[in-house]
């Protein structure tokens, strides 16, 4: 499966909401990283065509997306935000409802269905109602729901939002586990839902490609700009007002801060350390100084 993205522009009125945005995606898990803003809703939409594009065209093995209809609709798994819907319904008359609006017949519904609350183990509370769900629970019946037509293109949007750190791990976890001959689309800006199971992270920021690279190759890019730095308390705010600091550790009349430049004075106290991709999207995205934010 490949999924081609070639200058694709999405405007409202005078505001470009993707801006000759071009990526070529083929099976596994891309993260699609950003702000609030960035985009990424736009990019999702349009590849479900859910809303029309202004212009520019998506390939999908080589047969634009729009002229195949149908039959990429059928390619498709779409995973929404929790909205709070059907809270009456159990899961499984949930699940059995979206199979019937996605066109499988009564017997494949039932199949599919029993199947996909195994997987996402909700088999015990399947005749449960989703409003007596948890955050993860729900999430796991959302996922299912997408996984229905056994799409080959994944979207998964915010697939974490409002969970806890424990049900965050399972569902990311879930998520690498499915991922397989697909290509999965996972849109966050939490840079944790990724860092360790994308094949690929795309960085949008205020409708434009940053770029959409390994997390290693993106890593690579900032490698000997990530220090700790110590400073006295009085001194931290001073640091964070020029620079772009993501973690703040107290030590005593001390403060170790993470910082991530390319021109901090010698005279600091640091040390360089190995950067991470939280690092990375403060770089692009930080509000301050001497990141790409200020460049770009
Ligand atoms: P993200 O999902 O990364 O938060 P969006 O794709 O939702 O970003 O938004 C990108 C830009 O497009 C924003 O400036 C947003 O205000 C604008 N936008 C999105 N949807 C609409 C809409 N229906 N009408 C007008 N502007 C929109």
């Amino acid at each position: 499966m490949i999924l081609e993205i070639n200058n694709l522009t999405k405007k409202y009125g005078n505001n470009t909401a993707l801006d000759n945005f071009s990526v070529t995606l083929t099976n596994g898990i891309y993260g699609l990283l950003g702000p609030n803003g960035a985009g990424k809703s736009t990019v999702m939409n349009l590849i479900t065509d859910n809303v029309k594009r202004t212009s520019g065209e998506i390939l999908c093995n080589g047969k634009e997306i729009l002229s195949l209809g149908k039959d990429f609709r059928r390619k498709l798994g779409y995973m929404p935000q929790q909205q709070g819907y059907y809270e009456e319904l159990s899961a499984r008359a949930f699940l059995l409802y979206m199979a019937s609006l996605k066109g499988l017949t009564r017997r494949e519904a039932k199949y599919k269905t029993d199947e996909l609350l195994e997987i996402v183990n909700l088999t015990d509370v399947a005749h449960k109602k989703l409003g007596s769900f948890s955050g993860g629970m729900k999430q796991r019946v959302l996922i299912a729901q997408s996984l229905l037509n056994n799409p080959e293109i994944l979207i998964l949007d915010e697939p974490t939002a409002g969970l806890d750190p424990k049900e965050r791990i399972r569902i990311r976890n879930f998520i690498s586990e499915i991922a397989e001959n697909k290509i999965v689309i996972l849109a966050t800006h939490v840079v944790s839902d990724i860092e360790f199971i994308a094949k690929e992270v795309i960085l949008l920021k205020e409708g434009s490609l940053i770029t959409c690279d390994t997390t290693e190759n993106l890593l690579s890019q900032i490698d000997n700009i990530v220090y700790e730095v110590t400073v006295l308390s009085g001194e931290v705010e001073q640091l964070e007002q020029k620079y772009n600091v993501s973690n703040i550790f107290r030590r005593g009349d001390e403060v170790i801060a993470r910082v991530v430049s390319d021109s901090l004075p010698d005279e600091l106290r640091k040390t360089k350390v190995r950067a991470n991709l939280e690092d990375l999207y403060l770089f692009y995205f930080g509000e301050n100084k001497d990141g790409k934010s200020e460049k770009a």
